[in-house]
């Protein structure tokens, strides 16, 4: 027969110190004295009232409760007695570990007695006590003040020697070896598969929300369950593998790419990654292809990279900027002159811009000085405009008269 410890421990306050235990060299059996009062109530009432008295574990018909560390002091014997340094030359609240039986009201005395006989068994196990020698009722303790735990046990008429050969028993049963008790506690620690869920156990307790285990992030919901796919957490999208590991990075996900940062936060927006910008639309999803942004249009390529410079889409060339903005307009590159209508597309032949004609090569360029086109010969100043009503002799079109 083996329990599960139950380890919820109570803050840091007046009940627990955070000190530590010289060793433990005994223990002491308390009741609760609190008839019906569970083991949980009371780690609730210690956690939240902090009274200058505690112990370390509450047991009652469904929990073994651990509610101070055992390697940490509690306070469950008046300093001021002195049988304890009698008995083992050191005050109980410095060596001893103190347990509490719930009993009474609407709790099972022989579910509780069990779990209390099995967990002073534990305990003698794991720090090598003689149940006869080592553990003490608080009333021998302390006779004029107290009478636990017998006057609990007296309930179903249960005397303390026969409580002494229970745990004796219990000790035998938990198998040959020492470490029995032991091995049966820890190993309700980590994951635990349950009808096809996952859990994580730590000192006992079923943990929820982000877990980190062996450097790898896991989220675990309200009842601890494991969680796979994309969650939402304080706002934040993040997405866990199929193992439950949340993924960072890129992450491919039903045919659409995604970025996680290092926190595993779904990433929007632009992006930068290995000097390469890309775009991710509000639902984080890469975008590909021609992409308005703010008011201008960007190119990301297949696998998502911003382009820049220029660009043919559909026999139809663009001019992208160093920031990846969709030129219009004039734009000077490399020393030639181009004309991008308002799609972006790059115009030849041509072009009245303001009153002003001007001649744009099959490549784009601007033209200037004499070029020859329609089987007519045009003059083109410096910057482009085409000469008309000047000195050289012009047709009204602009085709010299030869
Ligand atoms: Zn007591």
């Amino acid at each position: 027969m083996s329990y599960h410890i139950t380890r919820d421990y109570i803050r840091l306050g007046n009940s627990r110190s955070g000190q530590k235990l010289s060793g433990v060299k005994f223990i002491v059996s308390h009741d609760t004295g609190n008839p019906g009062s569970t083991a949980y109530q009371n780690m609730n009432y210690f956690n939240r009232q902090q009274p200058s008295a505690s112990a370390h574990t509450f047991v009652d018909d469904q929990y073994i409760l651990e509610i101070i560390p055992v390697d940490e002091k509690a306070w469950h014997v008046r300093y001021n007695i002195t049988k304890d340094n009698q008995l083992y030359g050191a005050n109980a609240n410095d060596a001893a570990i103190g347990v509490e039986f719930c009993f009474g009201g609407s709790i099972n005395f022989q579910q509780s007695y069990n779990r209390y006989v099995w967990y002073h068994a534990y305990l003698c196990q794991k720090f090598n006590l003689d149940p006869q020698k080592h553990i003490v009722a608080h009333s021998y303790l302390d006779p004029s003040r107290r009478s636990d735990p017998q006057s609990a046990f007296s309930r179903n008429g249960v005397t303390w020697d026969q409580f002494i050969k229970d745990v004796r028993n219990a000790m035998n049963t938990n198998g040959g070896s020492s470490s029995g008790g032991t091995s049966s506690a820890s190993s309700t620690n980590g994951w635990r598969k349950i009808d096809s869920k996952w859990y994580f156990y730590k000192n006992g307790v079923k943990q929820t929300g982000w877990l980190l285990d062996k450097s790898k992030w896991y989220f675990l919901d309200s009842n601890g369950v494991m969680q796979t796919g994309w969650i939402k957490d304080d706002g934040k999208w993040y997405f866990l593998d199929s193992d439950g590991v949340m993924a960072t990075g890129w992450k491919k996900v039903n045919g659409k790419w995604y970025f996680l940062d290092s926190k595993g936060v779904m990433q929007t927006g632009w992006l930068k990654d290995d000097e390469k910008w890309y775009y991710l639309d509000s639902d984080g999803a890469m975008a590909t292809g021609w992409k308005k942004v703010n008011g201008k249009w960007y190119f990301l390529d297949s696998d998502g990279v911003m382009q820049t410079g220029w660009l043919k889409d559909d026999e139809k060339w663009y001019y992208l900027d160093s920031d990846g903005a969709m030129a219009t307009g004039w734009k000077k590159v490399n020393g030639k002159w181009y004309f991008l209508d308002s799609d972006g597309v790059m115009q030849t032949g041509w072009l009245k811009d303001n009153t002003k004609w001007y001649y744009l090569n099959s490549s784009g360029e601007m033209a200037t000085g004499i070029i020859q086109t329609d089987g007519n010969y045009y003059a083109l100043k410096d910057n482009g405009e085409m000469l008309a009503n000047t000195s050289i002799p012009v047709e009204s079109n602009g085709a010299l008269k030869i």
